[in-house]
């Protein structure tokens, strides 16, 4: 019987798992999928009922999961005033003086624009930090994730940000917005766990607590009850954290220690905690977030856009982080999607340890960094590593058994002509591969780059729309 979810992915060039060590590519070249499972890899012959996806000049990747994003942002790309800014001012010029401009619909179409630019990129399973949030919000935004997100397929973690405390570059714009309290905070975070959070290794939807950064958003007290809370929920942990060199100074300067040390200091590590971006980090920080065996968003595009820098992720996965990728928001990422976020960090691994090479005569012991991280590497971050820092075991690797959320690309553009290993085709070359199909669960997501049920050029009209009347009530325009 044909349950519209059985399928039979054929002849792939080359298969891609998400596994470590020499289990990261599968000979394939055949992959079976019944009832949204992945029932056997191998060479497979057609049952009947199934549907086909002739593979020939493909290769198949497992789904990503992107463990970091502001889907709000997707209207604000390349606004100029935060356009070359570092982190402080940036948030100041772009998020905080935009957020109060929106509404339900606007909110909505951000989410919707930002998730099909990911859709297309191949990724399945989205975790959004979400810290739009104020006294008196005239609309739930919660509902509207998780609606966006079912139509459209996705497995969806709602990370519940907000604040409790204002930093004084919100207090200093014109619509600064309030912050809730504690109780308010806490009773939100119970009201959307016991209305959406689905414990499952390969579920749906996901609530986690997520305060916007450690040091800014609470009090130390506030921040340990969010851990406490969070625990007796079964909820995840998840925040911001040194994402440049102001969180070491604020750090020492308001609690006398290191950003590590003071979340730890809260009981803000361990493995149920991940945090976005971790760039810059003393080596006894390296050694603790190990130890704790506490995850990384690593978002290699926001942070050199920002100029941050770039995170030591070989130090931190000797050290015992669970590495992950995510793209962050796109007001500070114009390209958030994860086949360009996993290019990059391809390439900014590399970067980063060939800049760290001294001449011998200076004590140098290596030439460059093209050893510090392979494709299969950031395969595995950006897939299994997403599911490992979120819980969800079932997702993020092509393995019989598993959800079988998997994205086939075809090399058919002439990037990828004379490529001697087709495998590493989507993220060696850059630029987005041709997606043949995604499915999410055994659905059919998308087809030959069409997202099912979306109209692209009528979404494009929209966004362009609401990006002016974004503009206008934020002053910015008459
Ligand atoms: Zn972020």
């Amino acid at each position: 019987m044909n349950t519209g979810n059985n399928w039979l992915i054929r002849h792939a060039r080359a298969v891609m798992t998400g596994l470590p060590g020499h289990a990261a590519r599968h000979a394939g070249p055949d992959i079976r999928v019944i009832d949204g499972r992945i029932a056997a890899l191998g060479s497979l012959q057609p049952l009947p009922g199934e549907q086909v996806i002739d593979a020939r000049d493909c290769v198949v990747y497992p789904a990503w999961v992107n463990t970091h994003h502001h889907l709000f942002q997707s209207l604000l790309k390349g606004e100029p005033q935060g356009l070359n800014q570092n982190l402080t001012p940036w948030l100041a010029a772009t998020p905080y003086r935009f957020r109060a401009a929106f509404d339900a619909h606007s909110f909505r179409l951000a989410a919707r624009v930002g998730l099909v630019e990911l859709l297309r990129s191949g990724c399945a399973t989205v975790a959004d930090h979400h810290y739009l949030y104020y006294p008196g919000m005239p609309y739930d935004s919660a509902e509207i994730l998780f609606e966006e997100a079912q139509a459209l397929g996705m497995r969806f973690v709602l990370c519940r940000g907000g604040a409790t405390q204002t930093r004084q570059l919100e207090a200093d714009l014109p619509q600064a917005l309030r912050p809730e309290t504690l109780d308010a905070f806490v009773a939100d975070v119970e009201r959307l766990a016991s209305r959406y959070h689905d414990p499952a290794g390969d579920s749906f939807r996901r609530i986690v607590m997520a305060p916007t950064t450690t040091l800014h958003s609470t009090t130390p007290q506030q921040l340990r009850e969010t851990a406490r809370a969070a625990r007796a929920l079964g909820l995840r942990l998840h925040s911001h954290l040194s994402e440049t060199v102001d969180y070491l100074d604020v750090a020492q300067a308001k609690f006398g220690t290191s950003p590590v040390r003071f979340c730890a200091e809260q009981e803000w590590l361990g493995p149920d905690v991940w945090f976005a971006h971790l760039v810059k980090l003393l080596p006894d920080e390296i050694a603790l977030l190990g130890q704790t065996g506490t995850g990384i968003a690593h978002c290699p595009q926001s942070n050199a856009r920002l100029g941050s820098g770039i995170a030591d992720i070989a130090a931190l996965e000797v050290a015992g982080v669970a590495v992950s990728i995510g793209v962050d928001g796109a007001a500070s990422n114009e390209a958030a999607d994860m086949l360009c976020e996993t290019h990059a960090a391809w390439l900014l691994q590399r970067a980063r340890k060939g800049q760290l090479a001294q001449p011998r005569y200076a004590g140098g012991q290596f030439e460059g960094g093209a050893d510090a991280a392979t494709i299969e590497d950031v395969v595995r971050w950006a897939t299994a590593g997403g599911a490992r820092v979120l819980g969800l075991d079932q997702v993020g690797t092509l393995a019989v058994g598993q959800a079988a959320d998997l994205a086939v690309y075809k090399l058919d553009d002439p990037r990828y002509y004379g490529l001697h290993d087709p495998a590493i085709g989507p993220v060696a070359c850059g630029g987005r591969a041709h997606l043949k199909a995604l499915l999410i669960g055994g659905q059919r997501r998308v087809e030959d780059d069409q997202v099912c049920g979306v109209d692209l050029a009528d979404l494009g009209r929209q966004a362009h729309a609401t990006v002016i009347a974004l503009q206008r009530r934020a002053g910015l325009r008459a």
